[in-house]
């Protein structure tokens, strides 16, 4: 079976066509300025030369048969006929309550994905654009979502609930839901798998850690507590999003700057974190780069994402009485030799230790950089959130049939 995989962003569509056989990737690409001036896609088929055009794309609509016609195209194409398509697997961010585990996309389902836009106002109704771009030029072809929250609906409501009026849950659901769910089962799964341990045995802490970024406590194989809360803006202080605040100083700012709710949203979103404090920029490359040039502002940035990401890691071993594995993924928990350097450097009261060579090698693979007295494994394992969704996808296409 062929499964394409489609992540619907408000003015992006990331896509990766899966022949799941050997679960290999065909094609992947992006589609980029969806209703801006000059649109952009770019399609690299695999073991192929990868192409750049720019064309007029309104609306997700023509974005998803512009990608079509890539994925069929004579020179550049994959496959010969979009009829080799059986299933489209759809990311969605926020499931809410009602998803705890990925769906096939029927009518109830998109109603439920269409009520949860309140709660995801960026996300979802993005997603949305997606699947009915694809039901419009693929019709027939059975769709699934898979959602970003459902991993974490295992939370028990200790570690879900806020200590705010009760009222609030229950009439808008307003409780922790975490994000970038696939990558922490998928991690912590390839983790148990690389150990040889089984993962009801294992008490493991996940750190994705990427533009965005989360961590999880994974007890037994299900998530009990997750750094990002309601919205991704929780936890841990990231490239853009200020993490965690006293809550007392949005009001506060509001009141004095005379912000606006979307002013102030967008501050805490796009203008914070480690692109607020160093003031050059989001990325750890060049914050990594300024600290070793003795930029002050760098080096604070730094010094302020690596503490904020330790005391999230003593956390979750209080929270779970221990801790066995740590895992770093994501943009920088997979290449930033320094962050997983200085993070484990003071974890040495859990029994962490880790070997300098083995942190210090770049492979696409699964790796431990712990060494054997270490009380606990560190592990680096590339996430593939795309390769979750096609499997979810294939496994509830398959038993339809
Ligand atoms: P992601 O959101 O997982 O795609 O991660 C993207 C982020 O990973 C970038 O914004 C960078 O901050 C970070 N990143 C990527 N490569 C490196 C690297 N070699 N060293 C440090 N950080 C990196």
């Amino acid at each position: 079976m062929k499964v394409l995989v489609i992540n619907s962003g408000s003015s992006s569509l990331k896509y990766q066509l899966y022949d799941m056989r050997d679960e290999s990737v065909l094609a992947k690409g992006l589609v980029e300025r969806i209703g801006m001036d000059s649109s952009i896609l770019n399609h690299k088929p695999t073991g192929g030369q990868e192409v750049t055009e720019v064309k007029e794309i309104l609306e997700h609509n023509t974005a998803i048969r512009k990608v079509l016609s890539m994925l069929t195209d004579p020179e550049h194409g994959v496959i010969k006929s979009i009829d080799e398509i059986q299933a489209v697997g759809h990311r969605v961010v926020h499931g809410g309550e009602s998803f705890k585990a990925s769906a096939l996309v029927d009518d109830p389902a998109k109603t439920e994905i269409r009520r949860l836009f309140d709660l995801a106002p960026l996300h979802n109704p993005a997603a949305m654009m997606g699947i009915t771009a694809t039901e419009n030029n693929m019709p027939g072809v059975p769709q699934v979502v898979v959602f970003d929250t459902a991993f974490h609906q295992a939370m028990p409501e200790k570690a879900y609930l806020y200590g705010i009026p009760k009222v609030l849950y229950n009439k808008y659901k307003v409780r922790r839901y975490g994000f970038h769910g696939t990558s922490h089962e998928y991690v912590s799964h390839i983790a148990a798998e690389f150990l040889g341990q089984a993962i009801e045995d294992l008490k493991i802490i996940t750190c994705h850690i990427g533009n965005g970024g989360s961590l999880t406590a994974v007890q037994g194989g299900h998530s009990i507590d997750t750094s990002m809360g309601m919205t991704p803006l929780e936890g841990l202080m990231m490239g853009t999003r200020s993490g965690d605040l006293d809550p007392a100083i949005v009001p506060f700012v509001m009141n004095k700057e005379e912000l606006t709710v979307n002013e102030v949203n967008s501050m805490l979103n796009k203008h914070s974190g480690l692109l607020a404090i160093s003031g050059i920029s989001s990325d750890m490359r060049e914050i990594t780069d300024g600290m070793a040039n003795g930029d002050a502002n760098c080096t604070l940035a730094f010094e302020m994402y690596e503490y904020r990401l330790r005391k999230y890691i003593g956390s979750y071993a209080a929270a779970m009485n221990g801790v066995d594995v740590i895992v770093f993924t994501a943009g920088v928990g997979e290449n930033s030799v320094v962050v997983r350097e200085k993070v484990c450097e003071n974890l040495t009261y859990l029994g962490v230790e880790i070997d300098d060579a083995l942190n210090a090698i770049r492979s696409g693979e699964p790796r431990l950089i712990s060494t054997s007295q270490s009380k606990v494994k560190v592990l680096v394992i590339p996430t593939n959130e795309e390769l979750v969704i096609a499997r979810d996808t294939y496994r509830i296409v398959s038993e339809l049939k």
